[in-house]
């Protein structure tokens, strides 16, 4: 795709659904991409903010690929602002160090060489770096490895369907279910919820995230109604991790999320009829359960698979294979 378009003098990026309008040397509001004159340039292109093997479970992801190792990677900058963000530290940064170049090709190399089974474009928001994810995700499609994107939704209507055979799996935030509160954060509701149907019709693995941020989004009502969405209109075998948030960058005097919230989100979850509700930043046993005959298929504690029963992808009990990608083939 052609991440810009031309608007009378300025540039349009088409990378977020911001659709900032640049004029020459403008940046837009990630502060990473600049019109420089006939094109945008995305400004950390190469240029890592964090590199890391992770099991795939901190992604969080539960049903792709289980136990096995994800090269992560994150630049600076984001399209939001959340004042809860766990990662501020790479995601508000605006300074770009530029003293080490990874070539797309490096990135895969590594992925290969340290036996990860994928790529992850995670930790800061990958929509602000497309141009760079997509590059490497081609490459790491041709050497065999998977592609998994963590994102906020935030994504142009160009991008998400650019994501079609390159990105294979994706783990997005729905935050909230109030306008009001996505626009605390610098973006809106309505783009996001249209990017996860649009994800799930085009056939990319979805899962998806809500932090539960005490005072902020934590009544029964929004967690009933962001879980309802997720079984009416994704559908009831697409997971959904419910996630503690910890007092982090602006929000220091908050509590954390207690257990017994995180408890009744889960029963929330279960009660609208999806049938894989996880829990994740506390001690919590995540078990899949078959849906056909409820044996426990997976269990992990923290990012660790304690056991993991599969048969070549399908329940040892009733043969019926879960939802999600379980072996690479
Ligand atoms: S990625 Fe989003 S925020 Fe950044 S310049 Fe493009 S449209 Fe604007």
């Amino acid at each position: 795709m052609q991440y810009f378009t031309q608007k009378d003098e300025k540039l349009v990026c088409l990378l977020c659904n911001h659709y900032c309008h640049l004029s020459p040397n403008q940046v837009g509001l990630c502060g990473v991409n600049k019109n420089s004159g006939n094109t945008i340039e995305c400004l950390m292109y190469g240029h890592l903010a964090a590199l890391n093997i992770d099991p795939v479970e901190k992604k969080p992801l539960y049903h792709f690929l289980p136990n096995t190792k994800t090269l992560s990677l994150g630049t600076i900058g984001c399209n939001f602002h959340c004042p809860f963000c766990q990662n501020w530290g790479i995601s508000q940064e605006k300074h770009i160090d530029n003293r080490h170049y990874y070539s797309p090709s490096d990135i895969v190399q590594s992925a290969l060489k340290y036996k990860c089974a994928s790529i992850s474009y995670t930790y800061n928001e990958p929509t602000i770096f497309y141009p760079y994810a997509k590059d490497i995700a081609v490459e790491a499609k041709k050497a065999g490895l998977k592609n998994i994107y963590v994102s906020n939704g935030y994504e142009s209507h160009e991008v998400i369907m650019d994501m079609k055979g390159v990105i294979d799996a994706c783990n997005i935030d729905l935050k909230s279910f109030n306008p009001n509160y996505y626009k605390q954060l610098g973006g809106k509701l309505d783009p996001i919820l249209k990017n996860l149907k649009t994800l799930k019709a085009l056939g990319i693995w979805l899962e998806v995230t809500t932090l539960i941020v005490p005072t902020k989004n934590d009544s029964l009502q929004e967690l009933n109604a962001i879980a309802s969405f997720i079984r009416n209109e994704l559908d009831e075998n697409t997971p959904w991790h419910i996630s503690a948030f910890h007092p982090e960058f602006k929000e220091q005097n908050l509590p954390k999320t207690s257990l017994a919230l995180l408890q009744k989100a889960y029963a929330i979850g279960k009660e609208v009829g999806l049938n894989y509700v996880y829990v994740g930043n506390v001690s919590f046993d995540n078990i899949t359960y078959c849906t056909q005959c409820h044996g426990a298929l997976i269990k992990r504690e923290q990012f660790n698979v304690v056991f993991n029963h599969l048969v070549q992808g399908k329940c040892p009990f009733c043969n019926k294979k879960p939802e999600g990608v379980f072996d690479e083939n």
